[in-house]
C-alpha cells in the first residue's frame, strides 16, 4: 500500500518510514499537514499516517480534509500521537480517523493496524469495482448489448447541456425493424431474438465510436450522432438500412417486397427543433419513421 507519513519531528519520522517499509508498504513523506494534504492529492495513497500537533495545519484538520477530498476510493487514517488521553482518541475518531495509535511508536503494533487497513482498503475497493460493473451493466440491454433507455436519458440530458452551453448539435435516427410481429409469427420468437441481436450488431458496425447505439423499444433502435445534422446523418441510415436488408435474412410471412428483414428509419436534429430539446428531436425522428413506413418500409425519412 501507499502510505502517507505525516510527521514534524524528524526522528520520529525516520522511525515512522523505516518501520513502514520493513512492514512491505510504500512510505510517501510530508513534514506538516500542507504538505501532507497537497502530497495526497497528488499520490492519492491508500493510507494516512498522520501525527496530531504540527505546524500549521494540524493532524485533526488534515483528517477532515482528506475526508471531504477522498471522492469515491477510501482513504484508511490513522492517528500517531503522543496524545494519548481517550477525548482526544475520541475526537479524533469523530472527525473520521479509522484508528489511534499512541507515541512512542511500536513497530508490531503499527504492522499490525496496518494488515487490518489492508483489509479494509481491499473491500472498499472490490465494492468500489462491482459498484462500477453495476452501474455500467444497468445502463446496456441483455438482449442486444446496446445501450438502454436509462443510458439515453442521460446522454440526452448530457447533450442538452453541451448545446445549452457551447452550441454543440446532434442528430438522431429512429430504426424500426419491419413486420417484425409477422416475422415472429412465421419464425418463433427465439430466432426473432436472434434477428434483434443481428439488427443491433449490424447498427454498431455501421456506426462510428462517437456514435452511440440504444435499444428504444421492443425492436426499435436508436442512434445518437454527436455534432452531425440531419443530411449526414441520413446518410448513416441509409448505410444501416442497405446492410440491414444486404444480410438476406428471410422474412416470408411479410405481405410486401423484399421477402427479407428491413429496416424503416426517421432522422432529425437539434437544428430541426424549435425549443432545442431532445424530447422535441426525438418527436421528430418519430414522426420521420412513421413517413418511412407509409412511404412503403426499408426506407429512411429525414426531417
Ligand atoms: P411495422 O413494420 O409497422 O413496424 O410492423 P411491426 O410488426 O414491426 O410493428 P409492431 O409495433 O406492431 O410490432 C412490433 C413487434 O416486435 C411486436 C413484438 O412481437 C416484437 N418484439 C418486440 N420486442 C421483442 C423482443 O424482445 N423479442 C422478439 N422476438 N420480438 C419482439
Ligand atoms: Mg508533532
Ligand atoms: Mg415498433
Ligand atoms: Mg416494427
Amino acid at each position: 500500500m501507499k502510505v502517507l507519513i505525516a510527521e514534524d519531528d524528524n526522528l520520529s519520522r525516520k522511525l515512522i518510514e523505516l518501520a513502514v517499509r520493513r512492514a512491505g508498504h510504500e512510505p510517501i513523506i510530508a513534514r506538516d499537514g500542507a504538505e501532507a494534504l497537497e502530497l495526497y492529492l497528488q499520490h492519492r495513497p491508500d493510507v494516512v499516517l498522520s501525527d496530531w500537533l504540527m505546524p500549521g495545519m494540524s493532524g485533526l484538520e488534515l483528517c477532515r480534509r482528506i475526508r471531504q477530498e477522498q471522492g469515491d476510493s477510501y482513504t484508511y487514517f490513522m492517528f500517531l500521537t503522543s496524545l494519548s488521553d481517550r477525548e482526544h482518541l475520541l475526537h479524533g475518531i469523530e472527525a473520521g480517523a479509522d484508528d489511534y495509535l499512541r507515541k512512542p511508536l511500536d513497530e508490531v503494533e503499527l504492522r499490525a493496524r496496518l494488515i487490518a487497513a489492508h483489509r479494509i482498503t481491499s473491500l472498499h475497493q472490490q465494492l468500489k469495482e462491482l459498484n462500477d460493473q453495476l452501474f455500467q451493466q444497468a445502463r446496456i440491454d441483455s438482449l442486444t448489448g446496446t445501450y438502454n433507455r436509462l443510458r439515453l436519458q442521460e446522454d440526452l440530458a448530457s447533450m442538452d447541456n453541451r448545446a445549452a452551453r457551447y452550441g454543440h448539435t446532434y442528430a438522431l435516427a429512429l430504426f424500426d425493424i419491419d413486420h417484425f410481429k409477422r416475422y415472429n409469427d412465421t419464425y418463433g420468437h427465439g430466432a426473432g431474438d436472434r434477428t434483434l441481436c443481428t439488427v443491433a450488431r449490424t447498427i454498431l458496425s455501421c456506426c462510428r465510436a462517437s456514435d452511440s447505439v440504444y435499444r428504444y423499444g421492443g425492436e426499435e433502435f436508436l442512434v445518437l450522432l454527436p455534432e452531425q445534422r440531419c443530411t449526414t446523418a441520413v446518410k448513416v441510415a441509409d448505410r444501416v438500412r442497405a446492410s440491414v436488408q444486404g444480410l438476406g435474412i428471410p422474412h416470408e410471412g411479410r405481405p410486401d417486397a423484399p421477402k427479407v428483414v428491413t429496416v424503416s428509419a426517421g432522422v432529425a436534429d437539434l437544428d430541426g427543433a424549435r425549443d432545442r430539446s431532445a424530447q422535441t428531436v426525438l418527436q421528430l425522428a418519430d414522426e420521420a419513421l412513421y413517413r418511412a413506413k407509409h412511404a412503403g418500409r426499408n426506407t429512411v425519412v429525414g426531417c
